[in-house]
C-alpha cells in the first residue's frame, strides 16, 4: 500500500500530541503550582501548562514534520526541549482513513499548523476545568482543513475512576470523529458566548438575536464542542480576543460537519503564515442556521468591529 498522504500523518501525530500535551495540562494541575505569568493584563494569563504543552506540541511535530510552519500562542525563548515533552506516537485508526483526493498531494512545506497550547487559561486557573481544551489546527492555502480538540478533563465530574479525557478530530471532507453529533432542537436559539472577555457590545450583539437562553464558558474549543454537541445554537463574540490559534482547530471540526465559523460579518477567516493573529472582526459560529444569526448582527456592531 501506498504511505499515507502527509496531512493524514500529520494529523495522525497530532492526534497523539495532543493527548501528550492532555497529560502535561493534568500534571501540572495536581502538581499545584501553575506558575502564572500576566501577559497583557489579568484577563490575559499564561502558566507553567501553557508553555510545557506548547514546547511539546511544537518541538514533537517538527523533529517528525521539518518543513511545516508551526505558529504557537505563547512567545517563548527557544531552547532545548526537555525529551520528556516530545511524543512520538500516531493514532492509527487515522492513518487507516482515504484522505480527501484534493488533499492527497499537498506538501509539508505547504501546510500551517497553528496551536493553542491551553485553550480557557482564565478558566483553568479558577479551576473551571472542563472548559479547558488543547488546540491543534492545520491550515492549507489560508483555509482550516484540518483540526483537533483535547479536552484534558472531559469525564472529570463521573468519578474517581472515569477516564479522563477525549480527543476530537476532524478533516474537511472527511468528516469530524471522537463525539456523537447533535442538533438544538429546531427553532431554539441558545446563544454560547465569553466568560471572562464580556463586554457591552458583546452583550447588545446577543440581544439582539432573540436569546432563549445565553451559555457564558470559558475557551473557543469549549464553545465549539457545545455547537456541535446540541447544547448550543450559536457562538457569538462581537469583539477582538480571539486569535487563529483559537479558531483554526474548531473551524475545521465545524466544517467539516456542516457548520460554519466566520468573523461577526460573515466573512472567512484566513489562516495562511502572514496573517494578523487577531479575529479583529470577532466570532460567528453555528452548526444549522447560520443566517438566521448573521442577519441579526447589529449595523452599530459591524460598524465597530472592523477585520
Ligand atoms: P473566551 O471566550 O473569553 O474564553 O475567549 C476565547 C479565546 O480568545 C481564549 O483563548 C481567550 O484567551 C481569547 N480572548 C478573547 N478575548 C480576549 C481578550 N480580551 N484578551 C485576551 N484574550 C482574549
Ligand atoms: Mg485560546
Ligand atoms: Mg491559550
Amino acid at each position: 500500500m501506498a504511505s499515507p498522504a502527509v496531512l493524514m500523518r500529520l494529523v495522525a501525530s497530532a492526534y497523539s500530541v495532543a493527548e501528550k500535551a492532555a497529560a502535561i495540562v493534568r500534571k501540572v494541575m495536581a502538581g499545584g503550582d501553575l506558575g502564572i505569568v500576566e501577559k497583557c493584563g489579568a484577563n490575559d494569563l499564561q502558566t507553567k501548562a501553557d508553555r510545557l504543552v506548547q514546547m511539546s506540541i511544537c518541538s514533537s511535530l517538527a523533529q517528525k514534520f521539518p518543513k511545516l510552519t508551526i505558529i504557537g500562542e505563547e512567545d517563548l525563548p527557544s531552547y532545548d526541549v526537555d525529551e520528556e515533552l516530545i511524543e512520538n506516537g500516531q493514532y492509527e485508526e487515522i492513518l487507516k482513513k482515504t484522505c480527501p483526493p484534493q488533499y492527497s498531494s499537498i506538501k509539508e512545506e505547504e501546510l500551517v499548523v497553528w496551536v493553542d497550547p491551553l485553550d480557557g487559561t482564565k478558566e483553568y486557573t479558577e479551576g473551571l476545568l472542563d472548559h479547558v481544551t488543547v488546540l491543534i489546527g492545520i491550515a492549507y492555502g489560508g483555509k482550516a482543513i484540518a483540526g483537533i480538540i483535547n479536552q484534558p478533563y472531559y469525564n472529570y465530574e463521573a468519578g474517581a475512576d472515569a477516564v479522563l479525557g477525549r480527543t476530537i478530530w476532524g478533516v474537511l471532507g472527511l468528516g469530524a470523529f471522537g463525539f456523537q453529533l447533535k442538533e438544538v432542537p429546531d427553532g431554539k436559539h441558545i446563544i454560547i458566548t465569553t466568560r471572562s472577555h464580556s463586554s457591552k457590545m458583546v452583550n447588545d450583539c446577543i440581544g439582539a438575536m432573540n436569546p432563549d437562553a445565553i451559555v457564558r464558558v470559558g475557551g473557543a474549543g469549549n464553545k465549539v464542542i457545545h455547537l456541535i454537541e446540541g447544547k448550543a445554537s450559536a457562538y457569538v463574540f462581537a469583539s477582538p480576543g480571539c486569535k487563529k490559534w483559537d479558531t483554526c482547530a474548531p473551524e475545521a471540526i465545524l466544517h467539516a460537519v456542516g457548520g460554519k465559523l466566520t468573523d461577526i460579518h460573515g466573512n472567512s477567516l484566513h489562516y495562511n503564515r502572514e496573517v494578523k493573529h487577531m479575529n479583529s472582526a470577532g466570532v460567528l459560529a453555528t452548526l444549522r442556521n447560520f443566517d438566521y444569526y448573521a442577519s441579526r448582527v447589529p449595523d452599530s456592531v459591524k460598524q465597530a468591529l472592523v477585520p
